[in-house]
């Protein structure tokens, strides 16, 4: 599934967005430059001992983007192919996506160049401890607060959180997000982005007169974002889920099927494919098919010039990032289609990062059902507010859901000052 704008260069993406945005919002030059520019960046190099006795030096960046609105949250990728550009393009993206649901962060990233398919877990655990001391002096509660990304996890947060306490003395929970509940995560995370892309769409369908009740989904990825999405909309909201895929390829049942059921298929089977009374489809027909919903969950560069007039979805709901390329939006757009955007679709996972953050300073957790309600109400209005500036300046809602982020953070910045 290569696609024709893999080799841009994300950080240039990143900036052309700013601009459209910053035109928009006629933003003087100044505010532009501090928009576009990374406020810090740390390089490390390090040393790493392998499991046959040798060390290898591995590299890997911390980018906090703009500390305007808070400390700065985002996830850290372990992937072979990470650059210092990536990163400083998704800590951008973080930076709009905290702001679009106003939780009180900026935006980070970080990321390690390794293959952690080739590597040990004592190899990943020495690896996670040296890299978490090597970013120590610019990452902690009030500072810069991580969490997992590709390649990532739960038992990588617990390694940070371990090796950032024992340097401090005490127990540092607050300091990464996404961690086992056992030291400090919080009840629903693991769900929350899922849950929270189902809120979108049940908003969305609402303004424009979809019922989601009946209506019809495919969700193209049955991972964690995209099968609790599913889950959930055919358990709270009776949608009818009629099409899925992984990696190994897609299943279709145009009267639909019990998501759990495919999950446990998936469980047993480890994949999606052949689903008993599923047709095949592929991941590239899936996205056609002539469905109310879609769900793309996978991964980025999925609608582009060359399928975006195909897609016959009412709703797009971006639960992955970047699924659907600058020219794509357009023609989606003039087809009326209602795209939720990524930083909005999926920020249901750094809504509860953040709350499990403010349980951990406080020391105090909440039920399921409080992270759950917080959830619902932050989403609902992260969505009317989007909807409305979408409507106001007659743009999809991509453009509108960064005016509205950025107009956040430049609000941010203007009232605080350029210091001295
Ligand atoms: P995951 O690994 O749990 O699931 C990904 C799913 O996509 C898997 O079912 C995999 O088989 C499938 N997939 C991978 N390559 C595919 C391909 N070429 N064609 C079709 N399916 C393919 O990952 P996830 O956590 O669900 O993340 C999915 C997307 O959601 C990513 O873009 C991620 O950045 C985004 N996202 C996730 C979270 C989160 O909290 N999990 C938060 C924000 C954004």
């Amino acid at each position: 599934m290569a696609s024709d704008s893999t080799t841009v260069n994300p950080f240039e993406t990143a900036k052309r967005q700013i601009d459209i945005v910053a035109d928009l919002l006629h933003l003087d030059g100044g505010v532009r430059e501090v928009l576009k520019s990374p406020k810090r960046e740390l390089t490390v190099n390090f040393p790493v001992r392998l499991d046959k006795g040798d060390y290898h030096v591995f590299t890997g960046y911390r980018v906090q983007y703009s500390m305007a609105r808070g400390p700065t949250k985002g996830g850290i990728r372990y992937h072979p192919q990470v650059t210092l550009d990536e990163v400083r393009a998704l800590a951008a993206w973080m930076t709009w996506k905290c702001a679009v649901v106003n939780i009180p962060y900026g935006g980070a990233k970080g990321g390690v160049i390794c293959d952690p398919k080739q590597m040990s877990k004592g190899e990943l655990e020495r690896l996670t401890r040296r890299f978490a001391t090597e970013i120590s002096p610019i990452i902690g509660p009030e500072i810069d607060i991580p969490a997992p990304d590709v390649y990532t996890d739960s038992q990588t947060m617990a390694w940070i959180m371990d090796t950032y306490s024992m340097q401090k003395g005490y127990s540092v929970p607050g300091v990464v997000t996404g961690k086992p509940i056992s030291i400090g995560g919080s009840e629903g995370r693991g769900e929350a982005t899922g849950r929270g892309c189902a809120y979108v769409i049940r908003e969305a369908a609402q303004t424009i007169g979809v019922h989601v009740k009946g209506a019809s989904v495919a969700v193209q990825g049955f991972g964690n974002a995209g099968s609790v999405a599913v889950n959930l909309l055919h358990d709270e909201q009776g949608a009818k889920i009629v099409a899925a895929s992984d990696t190994k390829g897609g299943i279709y049942k145009p009267d639909g099927f019990n998501p759990h059921a495919v999950e446990a298929h998936k469980a047993k089977t480890g994949s999606v494919v052949g689903f008993p009374g599923a047709k095949s489809v592929s991941n590239e027909e899936l996205l056609e098919l002539p469905v109310d919903v879609l769900i793309p969950a996978a991964l980025e560069n999925q609608i582009t010039k060359k399928n975006a007039d195909k897609i016959q979805a009412k709703i797009v709901a971006e639960a992955a990032n970047g699924p659907t390329l600058p020219e794509a939006d357009e023609i989606l757009f003039q087809k009326k289609i209602t795209v939720l955007p990524d930083i909005l679709a999926n920020a249901g996972g750094v809504t509860v990062s953040y709350f499990e953050w403010a349980q951990d300073l406080q020391g105090f957790f909440w039920t399921l059902d409080e992270v759950n309600q917080r959830l619902e109400r932050v989403m609902v209005k992260s969505y009317a507010d989007t909807h409305k500036i979408a409507q106001q300046y007659s743009i999809h809602n991509r453009t509108a859901a960064y005016v509205l982020a950025i107009q956040r953070v430049v609000d941010a910045i203007n009232i605080r000052g350029f210091y001295p």
